[in-house]
This record gives C-alpha cells, sequence and structure tokens, in this order.
C-alpha cells in the first residue's frame, strides 16, 4: 500500500492536501462547500465530473472521502451522517440473517446497541469476547462468522487488542477484520496497515476535533469491498451533507498537531492520577503497567488523548469529581479542543447495565483537550480534593 504515490508524502501534508486541489476555475485554496442537490447535464448523461445527484456524490463529501483514504492508506473513503451510520452500512453489507458477528467484550455502546436489539431481530447472531485474548477470539469464531469487530483502544476501559492478530483469526477464518479507529485517529494509528480489511470512524470525535459535527467514515483497504460498500453508501442513503463533510476536512487538517497536543497532557494527568491518593488505578494504554502497553506501542505511534480512573471512594466519589470539575466539561462525547468529563456507569455507558458491557461505577472518562496543562491538572486537584 505505502508504495502507493497517493502515499509518498507525509501524514500532515496528506491531511491538508490530499483531495483537495485549488478549485480549478477560481483558484480558491480551501473546498467549497457546495449546497447543491443536483447538477447539470450538457447533453443527456453528459456529466461534468462524474456528478448527477448529491446522495450519490457531491465534491465537499468526495474531497473528505479522498483525504480519508490517504490518513488511513486504504482505496476506498465513505463519508456517514454519524459513526453509527457507517457502521450500520458496513454490517448490512457484510452480514445477512444467519452470520455471525464478534464483537469486543467492550465495545462502544452504540455498537452493541446496533447489533444487539437491530441487527439480532433479523437473525445476525453476535458473541462478545475479550479481544486482548486471542485464543478466546479463535474460540468465538463459528463456520457463520462473516465479521471480527475490533476496537482498540476500547471505551472507556482503554483496553488494547492486537490488530495484526485478530486479522491472522479472522482470515484464518474467511471473515473480515473491522477496525473502529475512533480512539487513535489515524494519525497514531493505521489498522489497514496492520491488516485489517475496513476502518470504521466516527469522525464526530478526533477527525472532525471540534464537537461541532456529526458525521461517520468508512475506509476499506480493497478495491472490491470499497465497490460493494460504496453501492450500500447510495443505496441507503445516509450520506455526510456537504457542510458536515466541510467541517470533517477543515479539522483534519489540524489532526496531526492537535492529537500531538492531547496525547502529551493526557501523559501529564495519568502522572498526576496516578500519584494521587484518591485515585485507585488510572487505565492509559501509555503507563508502562497498562496490561495493553506492549501492544500498543507496536502497533501505535503515541498513547493519545482518552483516559479513565477509578477512585477509592468508590461510585459517589466519582460522581463528586465529574460535578466538581469546571475547566473539564460534564459532557458526552470525546476528542473535541475542549477536555470532557464523565461518569459512563451513569452516561455514555448506562444502557449497558446488566450486560456484559457494564462498566465499573468508580470509573471516571476524560477526553483530554488541548488546553494549557497548568489549568488540567490545577482542576483536576481542586475536583479531586477531600
Ligand atoms: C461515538 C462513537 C461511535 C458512534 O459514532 P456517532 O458519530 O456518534 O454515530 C462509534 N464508535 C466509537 C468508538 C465512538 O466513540
Amino acid at each position: 500500500m505505502s508504495s502507493d504515490a497517493r502515499f509518498q508524502h507525509g501524514f500532515t501534508t496528506r491531511a491538508i492536501h490530499a483531495g483537495q486541489e485549488p478549485d480549478p476555475t477560481t483558484g480558491a485554496v480551501t473546498m467549497p462547500v457546495h449546497f447543491t442537490s443536483t447538477y447539470k447535464q450538457d447533453g443527456v448523461g453528459g456529466l461534468r465530473g462524474g456528478y448527477e445527484y448529491s446522495r450519490s456524490a457531491n465534491p465537499t463529501r468526495t474531497a473528505l472521502q479522498e483525504a480519508l483514504a490517504a490518513l488511513e492508506q486504504g482505496s476506498t473513503g465513505m463519508a456517514f451522517a454519524s459513526g453509527l451510520a457507517a457502521e450500520d452500512a458496513l454490517l448490512r453489507t457484510v452480514c445477512a440473517p444467519g452470520d455471525h458477528v464478534v464483537l469486543p467484550g467492550d465495545a462502544y455502546g452504540g455498537t452493541f446497541r446496533l447489533v444487539s436489539k437491530v441487527y439480532a431481530r433479523w437473525g445476525v447472531e453476535y458473541t462478545p469476547v475479550d479481544l486482548a485474548d486471542l485464543d478466546a477470539v479463535q474460540a468465538a469464531i463459528r463456520p457463520t462468522t462473516r465479521l471480527v469487530w475490533c476496537e482498540t483502544p476500547t471505551n472507556p476501559l482503554l483496553n488494547i487488542a492486537d490488530i495484526a492478530g485478530l486479522a491472522a483469526v479472522a482470515h484464518g477464518a474467511g471473515a473480515l477484520l473491522a477496525v473502529d479507529n475512533t480512539f487513535a485517529s489515524p494519525y497514531l494509528q493505521q489498522p489497514l496497515t496492520l491488516g485489517a480489511d475496513v476502518v470504521v470512524h466516527s469522525t464526530t470525535k478526533y477527525l472532525g476535533g471540534h464537537s461541532d459535527v456529526v458525521g461517520g467514515a468508512l475506509v476499506t483497504a480493497d478495491a472490491s469491498l470499497g465497490e460493494q460498500l460504496a453501492f450500500s453508501q447510495n443505496a441507503m442513503g445516509a450520506v455526510a451533507g456537504p457542510m458536515d463533510a466541510w467541517l470533517v476536512l477543515r479539522g483534519i487538517k489540524t489532526l496531526g498537531v492537535r492529537m500531538e497536543a492531547h496525547q502529551a497532557n493526557a501523559a501529564r494527568i495519568a502522572e498526576f492520577l496516578t500519584a494521587h491518593p484518591a485515585v485507585s488505578s488510572v487505565l492509559w494504554p501509555g503507563l508502562p503497567d497498562h496490561p495493553g502497553h506492549d501492544v500498543a506501542a507496536k502497533q501505535m505511534s503515541g498513547f493519545g488523548g482518552m483516559l479513565s480512573f477509578r477512585l477509592a471512594g468508590g461510585e459517589e466519589a466519582a460522581l463528586r469529581v465529574c460535578e466538581r470539575a469546571t475547566v473539564f466539561t460534564l459532557a458526552e462525547s470525546l476528542g473535541g479542543v475542549e477536555s470532557l468529563i464523565e461518569h459512563p456507569g451513569r452516561m455514555t455507558h448506562a444502557s449497558a447495565a446488566g450486560s456484559p458491557l457494564e462498566v465499573p461505577a468508580d470509573l471516571v472518562r476524560l477526553s483530554v483537550g488541548i488546553e494549557d496543562a497548568e489549568d488540567l491538572l490545577a482542576d483536576l486537584e481542586q475536583a479531586l480534593a477531600p
């Protein structure tokens, strides 16, 4: 893949330029937002640049899709209305009734809900497994397994799965490996280069990066899977609109510098929390005693800006920290420039209560933003004070 001419430039050069040549008629340096549903034809069937109707293709979305493919080193990028719309297009293209999917034991709650509540009704079966245990993944494989679904790092426990190992297990069984790369972003991890078949993103998070848009993406390694999914994207219709595509396109230009700032702040916070008496454990793959540290160091170029920690004082203490923080905003979602704090048990993962995906009640999740580290540390210090 990396010998492809499109990937000859560095990551941030690709983020700024891939799919975004200056406009040939006006010279505009940034991609315009093409607010149009349809396109004039020069004679019947005479399309200019292949555009006929904006569900099928829109130039702003095309630019984003090319940029996404370039960042993930894939053949085909597709932009959707949300991360879950992208997941839906993938699952419905790859799975038919009677097929089986292996899911992460701590999958993103929306992914688990989509498979367990929507697809289960259509006869798609699933098994949640600890993806860090390749033998357990192998044991969960059935003759009907079509897809192994991976998240690494996971939400909110920051568990790490070995992408190359999972690709070998999935391919040995004739299944595809899908990796939800939302937490790492392509700046830190490029699953297609490690053997994954398709990458999934909630572009709402780090790719958009400014908490101002909801979007999703798929990128495939292989052009023929890309063609099948692009057919579904048009046939099912949950495409990204031009304004949303433009916001993500703008966001990814600074992905590299933002990720460096996110993870530098996360490293400072991990060190601070590890030494704090009110904190019983810190979950961040950059810590040498994190169980996934070695695999993360092998397959990621950095450890990212998501960090969770557990409170010695239990759920009450966890809720108190969330409510006392002021620079950290109490909110769901992640990946924006501003720091967020949340209580997964009562917020993002409340729907997992009583399921195999239930999270500890004493857990707090941080999406570490790019504010000044001193302000973030001081805020946590006062929020954790007795
Ligand atoms: C947010 C998120 C999704 C879902 O994306 P939406 O844009 O909210 O539909 C999927 N996976 C992960 C890891 C997420 O954080």
